[in-house]
């Protein structure tokens, strides 16, 4: 016997004409000695649908706790995971009319288990003891993506896109083959097909090149589903919904670094728009003061990204830089002021028009020279630098956001990632 999982994207599910062709797709899979999960996000732009209600109903969001917190993000999960929920038993609904056997499981009846963190919480346990047999047994299970409940049985959220974690779990809880995450694009591109046509499919990218894909805005899969697919060993594949069924569909397999025979320098590049830059003048240099200003930030839930400390002109003094979520940037703002006493800085700045555009690749860890490729061709396209950050298989930079589209491209063509 052996178990696949299948995950429909928001827009593979848009309407009941999608979920028709999704349910074909899926009954396509059935095949004897085949358990099948299917795991189903909202239809599409329905979770905005839901935010926006629960916020017009809850208040503003700067009136309301951090997310995670108390107060709020209980109820607010109850309002967002009903678009799921809906999706699960339309698509039942669909399956059942072609004569396919199909139900639909709740989270509170597999269960899937988290931690109590509304809004972005993370997955303890997805039980298998019940839903295996019952796929075993030829039935289809139909499952709804980015939510779980809590030991106190209160429904929490994953987190936006959190469906592609949800199908990594159910994945490796039942010990299936592999998860095929459907979506609107047919695989993970060397770049966001939406910003240039010369992009790629990539045949095959490996956990750690995905993850950094995955962190650094390319948003086809949520990162969390990607350290869960490697901490687990699941094997993934993206591919489209919007190819019927039996026509070719290889999608992207994402997979062991050693099951890639031509290791690319650069594979990918990446970008997101939701950056801001922290500047921090003339901070005293004396040691506990970077603990000082990260712990203060780290209290406030923000979550810091790019660092570099400079000296100041003046003896004695520092600058420091850091980039945050564009969205947590009046926080961070609202936190340094608060502590300027505690801190000692002489002035603060803040910009929010700008972007992080990173390239990626395994090959980089052997290659010399990747860096200089990028400022060059940067620097022919004029566009300045404001920060740079490096790990073994990414270079970032953050640049001004106008000209995001146009680094993309750039390094795009420089790294000779270029369709033909
Ligand atoms: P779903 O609703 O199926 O979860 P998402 O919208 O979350 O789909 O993710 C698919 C989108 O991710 C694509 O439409 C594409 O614009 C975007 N994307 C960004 N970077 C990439 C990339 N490198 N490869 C493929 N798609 C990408
Ligand atoms: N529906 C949720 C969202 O829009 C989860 C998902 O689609 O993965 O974020
Ligand atoms: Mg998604």
């Amino acid at each position: 016997m052996s178990r696949l999982v299948m995950k429909f994207g928001g827009t593979s599910v848009g309407d009941v004409e999608r979920i028709r062709r999704v349910a074909r797709i899926v009954a396509h899979e059935k095949k004897p000695g085949r358990g099948l999960a299917v795991v189903v996000s909202a239809m599409s732009g329905e979770t905005d649908r839901l935010v926006a209600l629960a916020r017009e109903a809850g208040g503003e969001h700067s009136n309301r706790p951090a997310i995670g917190g108390p107060g709020f993000d209980d109820e607010y999960d109850v309002v967002v995971a009903s678009g799921e929920q809906v999706t699960t038993g339309l698509l039942a609904l669909a399956l059942r009319q072609m004569g396919a056997p199909a139900r639909s499981w709740q989270n509170w009846q597999i269960p899937i288990r988290s931690d109590s963190a509304h809004a972005k919480a993370r997955l303890e346990a997805f039980a298998a003891d019940t839903l295996g047999p019952a796929i075993d047994a030829g039935e289809i299970a139909i499952i709804p993506g980015f939510q779980a409940v809590t030991a106190q049985g209160r429904i929490t959220t994953l987190g936006r896109g959190g469906s592609d974690t949800s199908a990594v779990a159910a994945a490796a809880a039942l010990g299936a083959e592999r998860c095929d995450i459907y979506t609107d694009v047919d695989g993970v591109y060397t770049t966001d097909p939406r910003i240039t046509q010369k992009a790629r499919r990539l045949e095959r990218i490996s956990y750690e090149e995905m993850l950094e894909m995955a962190s650094l805005g390319a948003k086809v899969l949520q990162t969390r589903s990607v350290e869960l697919a490697m901490a687990k060993r699941v094997k993934v594949r993206v591919l489209s919904s919007f190819i019927e069924p039996g026509q070719p569909n290889p999608g992207t397999i994402v997979c062991d670094e050693d099951e890639i025979v031509e290791k690319q320098v650069v594979s990918g590049v990446a970008y997101s728009r939701d950056e801001a830059k922290v500047t921090l003048l003339g901070v005293e240099d004396h040691p506990g003061i970077a603990a000082e200003i990260f712990g203060r930030l780290a209290e406030a839930n923000i979550n810091v990204d790019m660092i570099v400390q400079s000296e100041a002109r003046q003896e004695g003094r520092q600058n420091l830089v850091f980039t945050c979520p564009d969205r947590e940037a009046p926080r961070a703002v609202e936190t340094l002021r608060a502590a300027r006493d505690k801190i000692g800085y002489e002035d603060l700045h803040v910009r929010r028009d700008v972007a992080k555009v990173s390239v990626i690749g395994i090959g980089m860890k052997s290659q010399v020279g990747v860096a200089r490729t990028m400022f060059s061709a940067l620097a022919a396209k004029g566009i300045n630098i404001e920060v740079i950050a490096t790990s073994e298989i990414k270079i970032s930079v953050l640049v001004d956001a106008q000209y995001t589209e146009l680094a993309v491209r750039a390094l795009h063509t420089a790294y000779g990632l270029d369709a033909a």
